[in-house]
């Protein structure tokens, strides 16, 4: 990752060489070729941020960019800023620095980002009409159909309160947290939908944090990059599902982050669900967790009896069974893991019932209940991986782990790598510890090598899914 200057500048040299030397144009250049170098393939956001840059005055060993919001200052400066330096210093010698000139809206307006459309005005300023953009949300999940229950009630009270007062409250963010089939996202849409009634003025997107990655990586690459930040930044409540899915996405995540930021400092609301609390997702950048905490962290808890109890009553009336109270009883009691399982015991007690005509009896209900019995579902580890690849391979794990640079033992550890990327939430610099202390660009390249390799090559995928079948059945 060193970057040797050529032809003539050389560290020693550089302090001398005057900056008439090198234009401003010339010296930017090479800024690039650097970053590009140490980003390696991940080039979305240089030529997101930087393709929007205009290297405009080279003096004093003061290199000015001319970027078009301080939007694309702050990222620049906080992701870009010390390599640029690095480099400048050693083209200009140790005293050289970068300035940022921030257009203003006037200079802005005619310029474009590189062989793009200017986007078409989507707001006019002063007529704040409705948004341009779907809000994605469901109608069916409203606080209506919401049951109020212990376990769920300070994330059901906190949701209706930012939906009332978006942005106004001190739950900004809003960070509702649950195991899956806790209602996470149907309250997510509740609060969303809720907010919409009271508030038809205001601009509401939900977004599954898969989605959020989609469309920005769809923006990075088909250059609409500024319509989408233009979308985001104008949005009045945010809604993020599932935000445990950006883990590992680095790039995302800084993307999430600004979004986060410009959205919390004029008081925009935030909705965040994860399936964890803050402090444990793991593998998640530290200043995103730490915003997470500046509101209200609220939990949706596993349902209590008598929380199932109504759930199930409601559910049932809806579909229009009517159910012997034993019975009910007897579901409440022995369902208990996921609210998503009450629902699995009603549809099929329907099934059963309409269908297959049989009687609504108690040893009807003790059959469907026994299909929803709580399914083992360890989480997989990285200890867990290395053991089957090893006795899939015969590698000792010391030696999967080790630095031996056996062919076999290299492309074992390249599958390790990949299965621990894909199925557990270790950040690279983690996995890099599992394996032998490797640095998390060597976690990082055997991870896309496997990701590359995959659709080329039968044997390779033919291991891995041979693996993963081992690790899913045994763990
Ligand atoms: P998660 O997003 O946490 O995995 P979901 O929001 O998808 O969970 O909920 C699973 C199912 O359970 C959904 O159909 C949802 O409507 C239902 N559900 C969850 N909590 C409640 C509740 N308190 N009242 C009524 N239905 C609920
Ligand atoms: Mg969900």
């Amino acid at each position: 990752m060193v970057f040797r200057p050529t032809m003539g500048i050389s560290r020693n040299l550089s302090s001398e060489v005057s900056t008439e030397a090198l234009s401003a144009q010339e010296v930017w250049q090479r800024c690039l070729e650097v970053l590009q170098h140490n980003f390696g393939s991940n080039t979305a956001p240089i030529r997101t941020f930087l393709g929007a840059v205009q290297p405009i005055q080279l003096q004093g060993g003061v290199l000015t960019l001319r970027v078009p919001s301080q939007f694309f200052y702050e990222y620049i400066e906080e992701h870009f800023s010390a390599i640029i330096v690095r480099t400048l210093r050693r083209l200009l010698g140790p005293k050289a620095r970068l300035e940022y000139h921030v257009m203003t809206a006037a200079e802005a307006a005619p310029m474009r980002l590189p062989s793009q459309e200017l986007p078409p005005p989507t707001v006019f300023p002063g007529i704040r009409s409705t948004q341009t953009f779907p809000t994605n949300l469901n109608p069916k999940y409203t606080f209506e159909n919401f049951i109020e229950g212990e376990c769920n009630r300070i994330a059901r009270s906190a949701g209706m309160t930012v939906a009332q007062r978006p942005g106004q409250t001190a739950f900004n963010p809003l960070f509702i947290y649950g195991e899956v089939g806790q209602g996470k996202t149907h309250l997510a849409h509740a609060i969303g939908n809720y907010a919409r009634l009271l508030h038809p003025d205001k601009a509401i997107l939900y977004l599954t944090s898969e989605r959020f990655t989609q469309e920005y990586t769809e923006a990075a690459r088909s250059k609409k990059f500024s319509e989408f930040l233009q979308k985001l930044h104008s949005v009045d409540l945010l809604i993020v599902d599932d935000i445990q899915f950006l883990i590992g996405k680095q790039s995302t995540q800084d993307m999430f982050f600004h979004v986060f930021n410009h959205l919390h400092q004029k008081s925009r609301q935030i909705v965040i669900t994860a399936d964890a609390p803050p402090s444990e997702l793991r593998g998640m950048e530290e200043r995103i967790i730490s915003r997470f905490s500046w509101g209200l962290a609220a939990p949706l808890m596993p349902p209590d009896y008598e929380t199932r109890l109504a759930i199930l009553r409601f559910k049932l009336q809806q579909e229009g069974i009517q159910i012997p109270e034993e019975i009910l009883a007897y579901i409440a009691e022995n369902v208990q893991s996921h609210v998503r399982d009450l629902e699995g015991v009603v549809i099929q007690l329907l099934a059963e019932t309409s269908i297959r005509r049989r009687e609504l009896t108690l040893s009807l209900a003790q059959e469907i209940v026994s299909r929803f019995k709580p399914l083992r579902t360890r989480a997989i580890t990285v200890d867990a991986i290395l053991k089957a690849v090893s006795n899939y391979f015969k590698i000792h794990i010391d030696e999967l782990t080790g630095k031996s640079r056996r062919k076999e033992v290299a492309y074992a550890r390249h599958i390790a790598v990949f299965l621990a990327r894909k199925h557990t939430r270790n950040a690279l610099k983690a996995l890099g510890e599992y394996f032998g202390g490797r640095d998390h660009s060597t976690i990082l390249h055997s991870y896309q090598w496997v990701s590359e390799m995959l659709p080329i090559s039968q044997d390779l995928s033919r291991h891995v899914q041979d693996l993963e079948r081992i690790l899913f059945r045994t763990t």
